[in-house]
């Protein structure tokens, strides 16, 4: 992703789901260095939801210097929409954040975005050792088995 246009912020409504507002936020913008401190103070990270709001802020620097595509942004998306959902405060510890990534799969697979949820798999894998296809593997495996006893 690049910002051709050189504008300080793109806002738009979430595709996965349009009650949150994406604003991915550039040098340019008069607030991008007080969001990039708050950032970087709560968990060092390039995205975070505004405290009880519906906005998910980006740091639109880090997105161009780490040549994020799409997929890993429809990837962010998903974990902050999943964090509101569940109703993660403020702060970040590992357990909330593997909540978040495995929540985040299910909300892009049901809007079709499977190349984003795949950006989530490899996150889990390499950041917690946990193998998210295996488990899919096993489950409908399972499924397949016939194993559930019947009313
Ligand atoms: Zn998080």
């Amino acid at each position: 992703m690049n910002n051709t246009d050189n504008l300080p912020i793109w806002s738009y409504q979430s595709k996965i789901d349009p009650s949150y507002t994406v604003s991915i936020l550039f040098k340019t913008h008069e607030l991008y260095n007080d969001i990039k401190v708050q950032l970087d103070n709560v968990n060092n990270s390039i995205a975070a939801l505004q405290i009880g709001t519906k906005n998910i802020l980006i740091d639109g620097e880090e997105v161009l210097k780490l040549n994020l595509t799409q997929d890993d942004i429809y990837a962010i998306e998903a974990h902050e929409i999943a964090h509101s959902i569940i109703g993660h405060g403020p702060g970040t510890d590992e357990e909330s954040e593997k909540e978040a990534d495995l929540l985040g799969i299910a909300l892009l697979e049901i809007n079709g975005l499977m190349d984003a949820a795949e950006v989530l798999k490899d996150k889990l894998f390499r950041m917690y050792n946990i193998d998210y296809r295996q488990f899919e593997q096993e489950f409908n495996s399972e499924l397949d088995t016939d194993e559930f006893p019947e009313e």
